[in-house]
C-alpha cells in the first residue's frame, strides 16, 4: 500500500488550467507506486466518469472531488470588484451522499451562483455538506488569503468556521511549491492547526504531469487569459512545482511533518463511493392515491386513451396491440419514463403550449414508420 495519496489534482477538464490527459494521469499514478487519486477540477466535474472509469480499468481507488469556488458574499451578489474574486476550496465525497451532495453544490454554482466563475456560498456548503471532506485549498483558498493579508485572527476565524461546519472531516492544506507566499502559509497553517486542532494534509496541487510540462501549462494559461507568452504581465505560475509529485518527492519535503502524508492515506480511506452504471434512474413519479402501482396507472392511462381513439369497443386487433405495446415498455423498465413524459405534455397542452417531438424521436419515429407501421400508433397513446 502506499504511503501517499494526491488529493488535490487538476485534468484537462480544468478548462485551460489543466494540462493532465486523465488517461496518462491514472498510469503516471500507477507508475509513481500511489494507489488512489482524487479528482478535483475547478468548479466542475465533467471529468467524473471518465476518470472513474479510467481509475477502475487501471487498478487505482479513484476519489471524486471538485475544487470550487467559494463566493465572498451571498451567490446571488454580483456586483464587480467584489464578488468576481473567489476563494478556492477542496471537497471529496466520502460517499454516495456527499457525491450526490457535491453534485447538488456544483449545479447551484452555475444556476445560481455563476458569475465569472461558478460559485457556492456559505450558506449552501453548511447545508450540503454531509458526506464531504473539505481541504483548504491553494493560496487562493480564503484561510490563506488571510494569512497573506497578515490578518491571522481573521484567519483562525475562517477556519473556526469550516471545522464548525465539516468536524474532523475538514483539514488544512500543506503544499511543497517553494513558493515565498506559500512557505509562509504553510507556516501559519501548522500555527493555526496546533491551536484549534485541526488536521494538516500535504497536496500538490497538480496541474500536469512532469516538471518539463509546466511550459506547456503557460501556454495553456496565456490562452485562457488571452495574453502571449512574451506579455510581462501575464497570469503566470512563477515555479514549475504543480506536477504529480513521486511520494518520495512528497515525503522528503515534509520530512518533519509525518503525519501530514500520512493523513492523505487516512483521507484516501475515508473516500468510498462507487458509481452504479447501466440503472436507469429516472425522478418518482407520484401517482393518485388509487392506484398501487406505477404500471397500473399507466395502463388506465393507455385504457383511457385507447378508448378516446377507437370508442368504447375497440377492436380485438387494436386491444392486442395495446397489450403488447404496454408489455414492451414494462419489460424495458421505461413505466415512469413514459408518465413523466406523458405529464408534462398534458400539461402543456393543457395552458395551449405547443408541443412536439424531439429530433431524435422524430428519427426513430420516421425510421419506425417506414419499418412497422404499427409503431405509429404506439406514439399516439
Ligand atoms: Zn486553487
Ligand atoms: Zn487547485
Amino acid at each position: 500500500m502506499s504511503n501517499f495519496v494526491h488529493l488535490h489534482v487538476h485534468t484537462e477538464y480544468s478548462l485551460l488550467d489543466g494540462a493532465n490527459r486523465i488517461k496518462d494521469l491514472v498510469a503516471r499514478t500507477k507508475e509513481l507506486g500511489m494507489d488512489s487519486l482524487a479528482i478535483t477540477d475547478h468548479g466542475v466535474m465533467f471529468g467524473a466518469v471518465e476518470f472513474y472509469k479510467e481509475c477502475k480499468k487501471q487498478g487505482i481507488k479513484p476519489i471524486i472531488g471538485c475544487e470550487v469556488y467559494v463566493a465572498p458574499r451571498s451567490r446571488f451578489q454580483k456586483e464587480s470588484n467584489i464578488d468576481n474574486h473567489p476563494s478556492h476550496l477542496i471537497l471529496l465525497a466520502k460517499n454516495n451522499e456527499g457525491y450526490k451532495n457535491l453534485t447538488n453544490l456544483v449545479s447551484m454554482g452555475f444556476t445560481e451562483g455563476f458569475y465569472y466563475k461558478p460559485r457556492i456560498d456559505l450558506e449552501i456548503l453548511e447545508k450540503y455538506h454531509e458526506g464531504l471532506i473539505c481541504l483548504s485549498a491553494c493560496l487562493a483558498g480564503s484561510v490563506n488569503k488571510e494569512i497573506l493579508k497578515g490578518d491571522m485572527e481573521k484567519a483562525k476565524e475562517v477556519a473556526k468556521w469550516y471545522k464548525g461546519v465539516f468536524g474532523e472531516d475538514y483539514y488544512l492544506e500543506l503544499q511543497p511549491n517553494g513558493m515565498r507566499e506559500q512557505v509562509l502559509a504553510n507556516q501559519k497553517l501548522i500555527e493555526i492547526g496546533r491551536e484549534l486542532n485541526i488536521p494538516l494534509v500535504a497536496t500538490n496541487d497538480c496541474h500536469y504531469l512532469k516538471k518539463e510540462d509546466a511550459y506547456n501549462h503557460e501556454v495553456l494559461l496565456c490562452i485562457q487569459t488571452g495574453k502571449k507568452m512574451s506579455d510581462e504581465d501575464r497570469m503566470r505560475m512563477t515555479v514549475d512545482e504543480f506536477y504529480v509529485k513521486s511520494p518520495e518527492e512528497m515525503s522528503d519535503y515534509f520530512k518533519n511533518l509525518p503525519e501530514v502524508i500520512e493523513n492523505t492515506v487516512k483521507i484516501a480511506d475515508k473516500c468510498n463511493m462507487d458509481f452504479e452504471f447501466g440503472v436507469t434512474k429516472l425522478p418518482n413519479y407520484d401517482v393518485p392515491n388509487e392506484f398501487k402501482t406505477h404500471a397500473e396507472y399507466f395502463r388506465k392511462l393507455c385504457d383511457d386513451g385507447i378508448k378516446n381513439r377507437y370508442g368504447e369497443n375497440p377492436s380485438k386487433e387494436v386491444l392486442d396491440r395495446l397489450e403488447y405495446e404496454i408489455s414492451v415498455i414494462e419489460k424495458m423498465g421505461y413505466v415512469d419514463y413514459y408518465l413523466i413524459v406523458w405529464d408534462y405534455i398534458n400539461w402543456a397542452k393543457s395552458q395551449n403550449i405547443s408541443v412536439g417531438p424531439r429530433s431524435w424521436i422524430r428519427s426513430r419515429f420516421n425510421r419506425s414508420l417506414c419499418n412497422r407501421n404499427y409503431r405509429y400508433r404506439s406514439y399516439k397513446i
